[in-house]
């Protein structure tokens, strides 16, 4: 048991995944926001490797990402970041990430799977679903411009899902992408390190900028 956990009660684990190419306050505000709400421990951040269903255009490598993910982060002592979906080749399934958490840490620990309302939307072509709701509670954050379907909610277990208002951030990783490409600033969209990460490393820019290996 993990000692931060108070006394008879389950340590309670947010998982936020996503390709955080770049991360921004979406992001946080999203996994701040859903471990007040349900008092979690702590919130680890997992970025995906080879990004699922996003084949279409080249994404950042994954140590730029994790890096970007860990610089975001630092400042919140409940805010962790994993490296299950980097490091384990091929596409990521929620479903590995998830039980590769649990193997981690334990039975003992109660997941609460973070996501935007577009990711939520997408999870019936997720791979083993019902194992899903099995393995984590599901947050869906409200995300501007995107609208959740009736249809939809209803026909996943209540009791395993819950829908969350949060406080609109109208940011995506396309637009600071795009931005960037542009010459147009991300100040204030992305924490203040990324910022610099990203022209440090001639992320994003176009015509993209010849950087140095990281390793
Ligand atoms: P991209 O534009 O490349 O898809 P993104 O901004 O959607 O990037 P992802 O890494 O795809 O970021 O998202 C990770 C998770 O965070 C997803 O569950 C997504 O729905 C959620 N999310 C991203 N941005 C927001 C936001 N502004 N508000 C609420 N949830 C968000
Ligand atoms: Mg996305």
């Amino acid at each position: 048991r993990d000692p931060r956990a108070s006394a008879g009660r389950r340590y309670r684990l947010g998982v936020m995944g996503g390709t955080f190419d770049p991360i921004h306050h979406g992001h946080l505000v999203a996994a701040s926001e859903v471990a007040s709400r349900f008092a979690l421990d702590e919130v680890v951040f997992v970025p995906t490797g080879q990004p699922w269903q996003k084949t279409d255009r080249e994404v950042s490598g994954a140590e730029d990402r994790y890096l970007m993910t860990v610089i975001a982060t630092a400042s919140n002592p409940r805010f962790s970041v994993s490296r299950v979906d980097i490091d384990r080749p091929g596409v990521t399934y929620t479903y590995d990430t998830l039980t590769d958490l649990r193997a981690e840490r334990g039975d003992d620990v109660e997941m609460f799977f973070i996501t935007g309302a577009d990711a939520l939307a997408q999870m019936f072509s997720w791979r083993r679903v019902d194992e899903l709701f099995r393995l984590a509670h599901f947050v869906g954050c409200t995300r501007p411009g995107v609208e959740l379907t009736r249809p939809a909610i209803d026909a996943m277990p209540a009791d395993r899902i819950t829908l969350l208002e949060i406080p609109a951030l109208s940011i995506s990783s396309t637009a600071c992408r795009a931005r960037v490409g542009q010459g147009d600033p991300i100040w204030y969209l992305v924490p203040d390190g990324i910022v610099q990460y990203i022209a440090k490393r001639g992320l994003y820019a176009e015509p993209p900028m010849i950087s140095t290996p990281l390793y």
